[in-house]
């Protein structure tokens, strides 16, 4: 007889990650950023600002989505 409970806990614990957000990934802008600017407007949940002397992406609003990379002309963010 398979224990059912077994089989339901690996699920509850994806269920719970993704409703909590919690390890959920973000992008990471490298050094190779030229700072052109971009990336900024593309970002569906304004996670990317100026910085100095590169742009910075904050990691607890950042979604994952990729866009920023779509537009990056050198590359620069890479999912952590
Ligand atoms: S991966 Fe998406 S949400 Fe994260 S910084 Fe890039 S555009 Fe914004
Ligand atoms: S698009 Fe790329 S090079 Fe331009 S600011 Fe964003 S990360 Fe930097």
């Amino acid at each position: 007889m398979v224990d059912v409970s077994v089989l339901e806990n690996p699920i509850t614990l994806i269920d719970m990650i993704l409703k909590t957000g919690q390890y959920k990934m973000a992008y990471k802008i490298s050094d190779d950023c030229i700072a052109c600017g971009a990336c900024e407007p593309e970002c569906p949940t304004d996670s990317i600002t100026a910085g100095d002397p590169i742009y910075v992406i904050d990691p607890e609003t950042c979604i994952d989505c990729g866009a920023c990379a779509d537009v990056c002309p050198v590359d620069a963010p890479k999912p952590e």
